[in-house]
């Protein structure tokens, strides 16, 4: 009989997958389960917010994985685990100060694996996290989405804790959100107080304070004032600052004066040797087929986060199972993950406006006129998203092949997108499989 809490850490195995790694991160990897009684399963979460999001968006999803570990139609109660400070959605926003060795020590240089993909930004942190300052300053980390970008910035903050630096570690949007509630409170000393007093400053995910003006020239004024005094600024992104079109060019050329690192996605020697690390690190005895397996399974294109994620799948199925994970095990539990797909995909704009198209069953002109409603106006922001990020297509021109769009509707949908492709499972979903439909 498998405890609450065994229970919880195969079904959060299986969500990993599931759900984007943001959502992931932010609200299910410090959750915790409690007790099963009767039919009701009770998940500890860290906080109320935690709670009241995951109640509110996660909880079928859930239900139905439970489902499927357990064999049982259970029903899940998220509850603020004992011990908790209860926080609300302003407080969460709070940069965390790191003060010890312990915070986000689940990220550190020694269980980083090296390889060809990411050796540059490997060492570049290394060294900034040594003596910050002194090197590369602003170090600038960037690449697609679970490549390890997070991994290298809280390594580079806890090391250079350790080493006595003060180190202040926000996201983008926290970086906005206390901005504009210093401004509502008229604290704005604190807030330049709060940044410009550290050693080290750690900014990440930098792609959203696109469409900011107001926070990208808060960021240059923090930005001179740390780099004119030698602080150490790292800032992370998925692409290179000057390929941030919407980045005032000022703010630009400063993020990348310094050293500008890609992480890139593992190739297949990278992907087992992560793998063989991960198992290590969790003291699983797996046979190399297995690992071969899932190496292969993941494409080229697949991130470390995903790869993590068929892991655990296997690993879930196994204990499941009581079983040791063998390669047959491991095809089954994979059964559902897309395939690798090798075709090359057709990504230009009209080939996008014609899936966009075809996958809302609309004829691709109506995206071009000026009727509105929301499904139209969501395939519309969906044509932008993917044009957007699949091509070189200037803004203007996507603009022009919706019909004469301007620049600044043109941004705002594919922002929205963007954020609504961590958020939002039906639209990533959509995007999904529009992006699939091309490489047919
Ligand atoms: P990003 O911030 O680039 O989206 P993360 O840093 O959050 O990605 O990485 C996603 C997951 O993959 C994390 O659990 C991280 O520890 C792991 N990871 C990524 N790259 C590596 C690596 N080279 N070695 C070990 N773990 C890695
Ligand atoms: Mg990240």
């Amino acid at each position: 009989m498998r405890t609450a809490k065994e229970t919880w850490d195969a079904c959060k195995g299986a969500l990993q997958v599931q759900v984007s790694k943001s959502n992931f991160e932010t609200w299910l990897k410090d959750t915790e389960g409690i007790c099963c009684q009767g039919k009701r399963f009770v998940v500890g979460t860290p906080s109320t917010f935690a709670k009241e999001w995951l109640e509110k968006r996660l909880r079928s999803l859930v239900v139905k994985v439970l489902m499927g570990i357990t064999g049982q139609e259970l029903d899940v109660q998220f509850q603020v685990r004992p011990g908790q400070v209860s926080t609300h959605q302003g407080q969460d926003s709070t940069p965390r100060q790191l003060a010890s060795s312990t915070a986000g020590s689940r990220y550190t240089f020694s269980n980083f694996v090296v390889g060809d993909s990411n050796r540059l930004a490997y060492a570049a942190s290394l060294g900034v996290a040594e003596e910050p300052g002194r090197h590369y300053n602003p170090l600038f980390i960037h690449g697609g989405s679970g490549l390890g970008k997070t991994h290298l910035a809280q390594a580079i903050g806890s090391e250079a804790s350790d080493n006595g630096f003060q180190v202040v570690c926000v996201s983008s949007e926290q970086f906005t959100n206390e901005f504009i509630t210093s401004i509502r409170e008229k604290k704005t000393e604190e807030f330049r107080g709060k940044f410009r007093n550290t050693d080290v400053l750690i900014i990440e995910d930098i792609q959203f304070m696109v469409g900011k003006p107001q926070t990208q020239e808060t960021l240059f004024h923090t930005f001179n004032a740390l780099h004119d005094t030698s602080r150490q600024l790292v800032l992370t992104g998925d692409r290179h600052p000057k390929a941030m079109t919407a980045i005032e060019p000022s703010l630009s050329s400063r993020l990348s004066c310094g050293l500008v690192a890609q992480v890139q996605p593992p190739d297949r020697q990278m992907r087992l040797a992560l793998l063989r690390a991960r198992a290590e690190e969790q003291r699983m005895l797996i046979d190399e087929a297995v690992f071969e397996f899932i190496a292969q399974r993941c494409v080229e294109t697949a991130n470390v986060r995903e790869l993590e994620g068929a892991l655990s799948t296997v690993v879930a199925h196994a204990s499941l199972l009581n079983q040791r994970p063998t390669l047959e095990m491991a095809e089954q539990a994979l059964l559902g993950m897309p395939v690798a797909d090798a075709r090359p995909a057709t990504f230009t704009p009209t080939s996008i406006l014609k899936a966009v198209a075809d996958h809302f069953q609309i004829a691709p002109e109506s995206l071009k006129g000026r009727k509105r409603d929301r499904r139209l106006t969501l395939a519309r922001q969906i044509v932008i998203y993917l044009v957007r990020e699949k091509t070189n297509c200037p803004l203007q021109d996507i603009g022009k092949l919706l019909g004469g769009r301007d620049h600044s509707t043109v941004l705002r949908s594919y922002h929205k997108i963007a954020t609504m492709v961590n958020t939002d499972t039906t639209v990533r979903g959509k995007v999904n499989h529009i992006a699939t439909a091309l490489r047919a």
